[in-house]
């Protein structure tokens, strides 16, 4: 099969948007398409060399691809990057500086796809070093025999740039109606891509099989099942509607989604885009090795990342430090994490994802040892709708995002959005934009490196009407080294043995103190909170308002307790900043 095949084609698909035509062009492609090119034709059009869950990279920038635009045709490099800026597109480029090319080679042989593929799989193998010279050679070596036409595309597949917008389910139908014969057999192709995730095995599957090899198509650990997703309601009493009965009620943890493949030893992490992100999480590899007792499995859970000193959950941001290529020890003790399970698909050669979840759940707890950061949700069993709202609102004041309320009927449905999971997240959130002046009323002891120091500050606004101080959270982070160790010699003066009788506290301190010291906190949001008693009852019965996410800016010695910012201004900075969540 011609290179040049495949590159009218997706010059024909640029053109084109009605859905049906797609599918026709794509199915007579596929039609032409030998057995043994089959896969890496789809992967081409998916505009990849190989299924994101490979993990592999081909190692070519824009730089060293116009490198290899230079040699083949004798453009000087700088000459090409001027024309980049002029057209913005690296594919336009390669196209004119192919049709450009002065001297005509004598053999030129036409580019067929399996030796541009073989080629691209061998520089995507080349490592080490002198391995960009050698990539740049290989490459180059494609682009001689290159058209115009298929210079541009070429390009485009090697920068990720093709994005035909061919959706998977597109060349799902078209797979379906090349091979199958008939769409009614879709959905049992679905089931299976499910599976695998991988199209260019169901294609190869089809072709080699056909449907019989589809049916008895398999869960493989190594490959990543397509994950299933939650739907939204705006209130506990909504679940109740979609979920009868006793359902389990899960915190929502703000974090990075995984599906972990454990094989003997080896343990593979998924991200929920299925790419493999096992390199960003050496100790979540470590601590799932160590403490998943089956030889081979797939779990699902939610990795947090969380402030080392006092264990407290951080917002899902802080886990983009772990998205780098090189010194990712140093991140790691940085940015250290926890991980929450909260599903078993596999184990040890039998499927689990078509058993109830109260099942799945069981056989997850028997086979976790929880220790060293790893954990299962945390999960409350209830047809009490009163219950699923206190356990809400605890989950939040956690830093979690809400709840995840599951069937507990309910199957794994892979790849699937419906109403087994349901979440329920704050249906408002207040940003915070300022920061507020609070007075430091308690304090807990730290742990590591702030064990000869407190871990965390108990902090109130002051209730002017009242005279008194009203907590509004729990100040762990923004610290710095010096800060923490001087907390003993600024608070410890202002030791007292139990709460100031002047100090409304839901909370039990390690210490506590009289109302004196103030220091600027900033937070992501105000929240309700069943623990802090700021405005209490005000906006809802049972909770006070509290800040999410607090981080300590600096101390205001300035101050005294009566300057700090009052319940009333938090209030309305609450109702102010009120927006309702998308
Ligand atoms: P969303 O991303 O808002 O659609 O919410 C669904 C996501 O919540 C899942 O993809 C998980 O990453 C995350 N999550 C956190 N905790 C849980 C839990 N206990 N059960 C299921 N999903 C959870």
């Amino acid at each position: 099969m011609l290179f040049i095949e495949l590159a009218n084609f997706f010059e024909k698909i640029e053109r084109i948007t009605a859905r049906s035509t797609i599918i026709d062009s794509l199915v007579n492609l596929l039609r032409k398409t030998p057995k043994d090119l089959i896969d890496k034709v789809i992967y081409l059009i998916q505009g990849e060399i190989f299924p994101s869950f490979y993990g592999i990279e081909l190692g070519l920038g824009e730089k060293l691809t116009l490198k290899a635009v230079s040699l083949a045709y004798g453009i000087e490099s700088y000459e090409l990057e001027k024309m980049l800026k002029r057209f913005g597109d690296i594919g336009k480029v390669a196209e004119i500086a192919a049709s450009k090319k002065k001297q005509v080679t004598l053999f030129k042989q036409p580019l067929t796809v399996k030796r541009v593929y073989e080629t691209l799989e061998k520089i995507a193998k080349t490592t080490g070093e002198k391995s960009q010279d050698l990539k740049v050679r290989l490459l180059s070596g494609l682009f001689v025999d290159a058209s115009p036409k298929e210079a541009k595309y070429l390009t485009r597949i090697i920068l990720g740039e093709l994005r035909l917008g061919v959706a998977d389910m597109t060349i799902l139908d078209a797979l379906t109606i090349a091979y199958a014969k008939s769409i009614g057999f879709r959905d049992e192709i679905e089931r299976a891509y499910n599976l695998c995730s991988d199209l260019g095995e169901i294609a190869k599957i089809l072709v080699n099989e056909g449907l019989e090899g589809i049916r008895k198509y398999k869960i493989k650990p190594g490959r990543p099942i397509r994950m299933m997703l939650a739907q939204r309601v705006e209130n506990v009493k909504e679940v109740a509607f979609k979920i009868g009965g006793k359902m389990a009620a899960e915190w929502k943890y703000d974090g990075e989604r995984i599906q972990a493949h454990k094989i003997g030893s080896k343990v593979i992490l998924f991200s929920r885009r299925l790419e493999n992100i096992t390199n960003q999480y050496p100790d979540a590899v470590e601590m799932l090795r160590k403490g998943l007792k089956s030889n081979e499995t797939i779990v699902e859970g939610e990795i947090v990342a969380i402030n080392p000193d006092t264990g407290e959950f951080l917002p899902f941001q802080e886990l983009m430090h772990r998205r780098r290529k090189h010194d990712i020890e140093i991140a790691v003790k940085r940015y250290p994490i926890n991980i929450f399970l909260f599903d078993i698909l596999y184990k040890d050669g039998e499927s689990l994802i078509d058993k109830p979840y109260i099942d799945r759940r069981k056989i997850l707890e028997e086979i976790v040892e929880q220790k060293n950061g790893l954990m299962l949700s945390k999960q409350i069993i209830t047809d009490n709708l009163e219950e699923i709202e206190k356990f809400f609102l605890e989950a939040i004041e956690n830093g979690c995002e809400g709840l995840i309320i599951k069937d507990l009927k309910g199957t794994y449905r892979a790849g699937a959005r419906e109403w087994l999971w349901i979440k329920l997240k704050k249906s408002y959130h207040s940003k915070m934009i300022e920061p507020v002046d609070l007075v430091v009323v308690g304090a807990f002891y730290g742990k590591g490196r702030r064990a000869k120091s407190y871990g965390a500050l108990l902090v109130a606004s002051y209730n002017k009407e009242k005279d008194i101080f009203e907590t509004v959270c729990k100040v762990g982070s923004g610290f710095t080294d010096t800060d923490i160790e001087r907390l003993p010699e600024i608070l410890n003066k202002y030791r007292i043995n139990k709460c100031h009788p002047r100090v409304f506290s839901k909370m039990e301190a390690d210490v506590w103190f009289e109302p004196n010291v103030v220091i600027e906190v900033i937070g992501d949001e105000l929240t309700l909170s069943p623990v802090h008693t700021c405005c209490y009852g005000k906006i809802q019965a049972g909770s006070g308002i509290a800040i999410r996410f607090p981080r300590f800016l600096r101390y205001r010695f300035d101050k005294d307790a009566k300057d700090a910012t009052t319940s009333d201004e938090i209030l309305e900075m609450y109702k102010r900043q009120l927006k309702k969540v998308e």
